[in-house]
């Protein structure tokens, strides 16, 4: 009988590659690959080029219409744009993968390091239509034929993963999994900024890069960068994952895009009297799994003996120490079954990545957020670019479905920084571009982001509404740039910022009238000089409060209490407008310590600050 495969090797093992379902074995088809075409997968300047050349075979080549179709928008000039960089991407979560993709699009070297050996992720995750559009031009139904079928709007984390990573290697992204980022090593003799990574001997530890991009995920903070903690009324999550065998009978059984307990009060209160369960909301979508999530009430964990004692603090509250993870099987079990009112026939739980039972409890009001998205690190004289993306840059409400939406968005944004660098834009003006991006991120909804997913590109202007790109400023960001204080550009940083000290200075008489105009009127303010008049603070918190009233309660400020005053005008002015404090506040409270210059300086980054378009 006639074989019904492909008879050529190369094309059997495109197809292995394709339908592959574990990160071992997407890379070990791909090696296979490289080998059977005679391609070397490191030549990611031409290793797109040469598999489509090699790989004459139609189902690769509806995937190649795709990808060129995606490669050859105006953004990448033709993967000329970047070929001189080198960028290191941490992270093969669905950010990293994402950013990553994108960068080889734009012609950079990038390597992307993951520390963890499978994808066993099995949590499913709603998608934006956009993200949907965006994943089905990058081929993801190829790779997946039941991605979003139908009126389907989810899709596993692994899903998304093995979709992504076959999409990177195809386009030349030297992938490595089982190796930590351990921190960055800085230049020395000859080399550039590299990685310490854990193996140590690991072969991507000699990799120079110009450009290191972290998405490593919710708490990984790379140096330099600060995480703000946002925290809510405690809502606890639950998330259990049932094994899908796909029979007939559990095909049949209805998903719960989301069940409210406003919405539903029958429903919530029938499951509380039958089974003393509590909950605010119920989520069930069927991928490769059977995935419930839900927001469980306290009292009623505690009832059912899932949380052992109470506490107000949330991470005692839900340490593993203090959790009865028999307990919480079976609460989630009895959720999962109850709310498909008992069809789903054998609700045995799929393994988590430690071959334990798939259910997980968290409290999910907890958000970090990084303030801000982008930094330049110079050491000897070579400069890197390190930018945030996905949940590391901003930790999503996942009830919302942020995650990968904002993700994807920050994976762009990020990419157009690179091509900003690429192109030789002055450092602060990439940094100042990002961070007027980045004000943007957390505002996105489906609603007021573009509609035309098609035109959607790494260019910021075809996704947000409305963009500035200078809504930031090059000055707002100096604080961003981080050169060690020896190095000779520092010292020609610190030579321009003496011109601008004596320019300023001579065009101070305009400036004396703007704070004088700005600040008639307050009490206890009387603007004459660049001194003496601003020793109470009280006339820097005039002007803040002639621009910004919210931000400040003139009546309760105390004209005596100096170093109060000038400490409230300067975390106000560095957190408002992005201006680092040039004095100590008890210099400022002090006659003697306030240098004219440095004041002039000072004052001209609040008017231009000041005068920027109102957010
Ligand atoms: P991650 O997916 O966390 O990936 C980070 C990767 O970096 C990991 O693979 C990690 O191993 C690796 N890594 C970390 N440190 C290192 C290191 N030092 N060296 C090497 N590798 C490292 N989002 C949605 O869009 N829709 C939803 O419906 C949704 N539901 C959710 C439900 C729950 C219960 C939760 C918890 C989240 C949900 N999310 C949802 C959020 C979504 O899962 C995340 O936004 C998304 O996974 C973030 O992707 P990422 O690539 O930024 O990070």
């Amino acid at each position: 009988m006639a074989s019904q495969g492909p008879v050529n090797p190369s094309h059997a093992t495109f197809d292995l590659f394709v339908q592959a379902q574990t990160c071992k074995d997407v890379k070990h088809h791909f090696t296979q690959l490289c080998r059977q075409l005679e391609i070397d997968p490191e030549d990611f300047g031409s290793f797109y080029a040469k598999l489509k050349e090699r790989l004459n075979y139609w189902k690769a080549k509806a995937l190649w219409t795709k990808l060129d179709k995606r490669a050859s928008h105006e953004d990448y000039q033709q993967g000329k744009v970047c070929t001189k960089n080198k960028c290191l991407v941490l992270g093969a979560g669905p950010c990293g993968l994402r950013v990553a993709i994108e960068l080889s699009l734009l012609g950079a070297q990038v390597v992307l390091l993951e520390k963890r050996e499978t994808f066993s992720r099995n949590n499913v995750l709603h998608l934006w239509p956009y993200t949907i559009y965006d994943l089905r031009e990058l081929g993801a139904k190829k790779f997946y034929g039941k991605f979003c079928s139908g009126s389907l709007d989810h899709i596993s984390i692994r899903q998304l993963q093995l979709i992504l990573l076959k999409v990177a290697l195809l386009l030349g992204v030297e992938v490595h999994t089982g190796v930590e980022f351990q921190g960055l090593i800085e230049p020395s003799g000859e080399n550039g900024w590299m990685a310490k990574l854990q193996p140590r001997s690991h072969p991507a530890a000699a990799f120079q890069f110009d450009v290191f991009i972290s998405a490593g995920g919710g708490r990984f903070v790379p140096d330099g960068f600060k995480h703000k903690e946002l925290r809510g009324k405690l809502a606890i999550g639950i998330t259990a994952n049932f094994i899908n065998r796909h029979t007939a009978a559990e095909t049949q059984v209805e998903e719960i895009s989301g069940v409210a307990r406003i919405y539903n009060q029958k429903f919530f209160q029938e499951l509380l009297n039958e089974t003393g369960i509590d909950l605010e909301n119920i989520v069930y979508y069927k991928d490769d799994t059977h995935y419930f999530v839900m927001t469980a009430k306290k009292k009623s964990l505690l009832k059912k003996g899932v949380i052992k004692q109470d506490h107000n603090d949330a991470e005692q509250l839900l340490a593993p120490a203090n959790v009865d993870y028999e307990a919480l099987c079976n609460y989630a079990c009895d959720a999962a079954d109850f709310s498909t009112g008992g069809r789903l026939p054998d609700l045995q739980f799929a393994q988590n990545h430690a071959g334990q039972r798939d259910v997980a409890m968290f409290d999910f009001t907890c958000m970090h957020r990084a303030e801000n998205a982008s930094l330049v690190k110079e050491r000897r004289g070579k400069k890197l670019l390190i930018g945030l993306v996905g949940d590391c840059l901003v930790e999503p409400f996942w009830p919302l479905g942020t995650g990968i939406a904002r993700g994807f968005f920050a994976a762009f944004d990020a990419a157009w920084m690179v091509r900003s660098w690429g192109n030789g834009v002055p450092h602060l003006k990439v940094l100042a571009e990002r961070e007027s991006l980045y004000q943007l991120l957390s505002q996105t909804t489906p609603e007021n982001t573009s509609k035309k997913y098609a035109a959607y590109s790494i260019d910021p202007r075809t996704r947000y509404q409305r963009v500035n790109l200078s809504s930031i400023q090059t000055h707002q960001v100096q604080h961003l740039y981080d050169v060690e204080k020896t190095h000779p550009s520092f010292k020609k940083q610190k030579e321009s910022s003496l011109h601008m000290r004596q320019d300023s200075a001579g065009g101070s008489e305009e400036l004396l009238k703007w704070c004088q105009k700005h600040t008639a009127g307050y009490k206890n303010v009387n603007v004459k000089d660049f001194t003496r008049s601003w020793r109470s603070g009280l006339a820097l918190c005039a002007l803040i409060h002639h621009f910004r009233p919210d931000l400040i309660d003139m009546s309760s400020l105390d004209e005596s209490n100096c170093v109060h005053n000038n400490q409230l005008a300067f975390s106000i002015l560095e957190k408002e407008l992005g201006i680092p404090p040039v004095m100590s506040p008890n210099s400022l409270a002090n006659t003697d310590h306030i240098d004219k210059l440095t004041m002039v300086l000072y004052l001209t980054q609040i008017q231009s600050g000041f005068a920027l378009p109102k957010k």
